[in-house]
């Protein structure tokens, strides 16, 4: 589960990170008022407008504005809120800008020049171990400098029993080139950091930029911050952070019918029990010339009910132009999940406009292609994996 900033920063904030403050609004008269709320309370004249999605890049795509009065955070804030924002990592047509932060401006000039670094905690699935990944390079996009310098990017990894070693957080700020004052806050921010991290169960941080400010303070000025789904249970607080208009409205709703579904971008629509096979069903439909339209698993009861709402939610994309269902019966008989996909289809009437080739295999699978060719319906059924991906051609053509 994805944080918008501000929500980030304020879990951040929570856990002692510094963070450049701000406060969020969902009109431009908010804004204003949100403005001004900042300016008393940290005595910034200047101000930065951002836009909350869930999506990075902002700042290329018009997303991040500096504001130099009240005027210009009405109309900055007027311009981007309902903007729909296009950047690198949005889908082509862009995200709807629903809320923008009011942040202080934090690159006031000072003593020293500002400079920002990129900091991120995220599991090494290599090593099994967390791991703290920085760089001199921040603000910029970490794939270029990871591709074009990636000596400039360093690595800390933590043992989880000994947890973060102070020896650690002085190494980062040490290799960042800090000294004085922004070492020292620099080895408190990492230790926060990381226990902000542990603590949430979370499974990314991303800081980029952190910033050394002219007179030494070390804050995240941006924050991507991702939850892990499967411990949201002990997060109660957290899980109720979740903006649902960030998400998929299909993916939502399958959620919401207890499938495992992922939308994708293909044309033919899948319906497999089990994650495995579904990697397997979408290679095969690749390898057949069609691209998966969706992951789309079951589970294990492949009823009557179930498999209509799979179809429902299949065909809610207009991009499917056909449907392979691809099950096998271990726990599930195949005659059962037949009778369902039949049923189904009876329930559905004209709603199902697309071919749907069907692949049955294992306990009773005789019976269960029996039952589909005797239904009536135009449902085509396969025995074999490459027979099904064939006929799945054919109808493509
Ligand atoms: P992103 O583009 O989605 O990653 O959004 P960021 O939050 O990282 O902001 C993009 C850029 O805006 C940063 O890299 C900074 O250069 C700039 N920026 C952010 N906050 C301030 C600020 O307070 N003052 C100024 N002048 N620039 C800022
Ligand atoms: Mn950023």
């Amino acid at each position: 589960m994805n944080l918008h900033e501000y929500q980030g920063k304020e879990l951040l904030s929570s856990f002692g990170v510094r963070v450049q403050r701000g406060v969020v609004a969902d009109t431009a008269e908010k804004a204003v008022e949100a403005a001004k709320k900042l300016s008393e309370e940290t005595g910034t004249s200047w101000w930065v407008v951002k836009a909350q999605i869930h999506a990075g890049g902002r700042g290329k795509g018009g997303g991040v504005k500096l504001a130099k009065s009240l005027d210009e955070v009405k109309s900055i804030s007027n311009e981007i809120i309902g903007m729909m924002l296009k950047t690198p990592q949005t889908p082509p047509q862009g995200k709807k800008v629903n809320q923008v932060l009011i942040a202080e401006d934090v690159y006031y000039p000072g003593d020293s020049e500002p400079n920002e670094f990129y900091m991120s905690v995220l599991l090494n699935r290599a090593t099994g171990r967390n791991m703290i990944m920085y760089s001199t390079e921040g603000g910029m996009d970490i794939e270029a400098v990871a591709e074009k310098t990636p000596h400039l990017i360093f690595t800390e990894e933590i043992d989880p029993q000994l947890g973060l070693l102070p020896f650690q957080a002085r190494k980062v700020a040490f290799n960042l080139g800090l000294t004085g004052t922004a070492y020292k806050e620099m080895v408190k921010f990492v230790s926060s950091l990381y226990k902000a991290f542990t603590q949430t169960d979370s499974s990314l941080f991303e800081i980029n930029p952190v910033l050394k400010t002219s007179d030494d303070k070390i804050l995240a000025v941006d924050s991507k911050v991702v939850l892990d789904n499967n411990a949201l249970f002990r997060h109660k607080d957290l899980a109720e952070l979740r903006d649902l208009r960030e998400e998929n409205e299909i993916e939502v709703e399958a959620n919401e019918a207890g499938l495992n579904y992922v939308d994708l971008d293909g044309n033919v629509g899948c319906m497999v029990n089990g994650a495995g096979l579904a990697m397997s069903t979408m290679d095969l439909i690749k390898q057949s010339g069609g691209e998966p339209a969706n992951f789309l698993d079951v589970g294990g009861t492949a009823d009557a009910k179930r498999v209509e709402t799979a179809f429902r939610i299949i065909l809610k994309d207009e991009n499917v132009k056909a449907i392979l269902v691809n099950i096998f019966g271990g726990i599930v008989r195949c005659d059962r999940v037949a009778q369902g996909v039949v049923d189904a289809y009876k329930n559905m009437g004209d709603k199902i406009n697309v071919p749907i080739i069907c692949r049955l295999q294992g306990t009773n699978a005789k019976e269960a292609k029996e039952l589909i060719d005797a239904s009536g319906m135009e449902i085509i059924s396969a025995t074999e994996f490459q027979e099904a991906a064939d006929k799945v051609a054919d109808v493509l053509k």
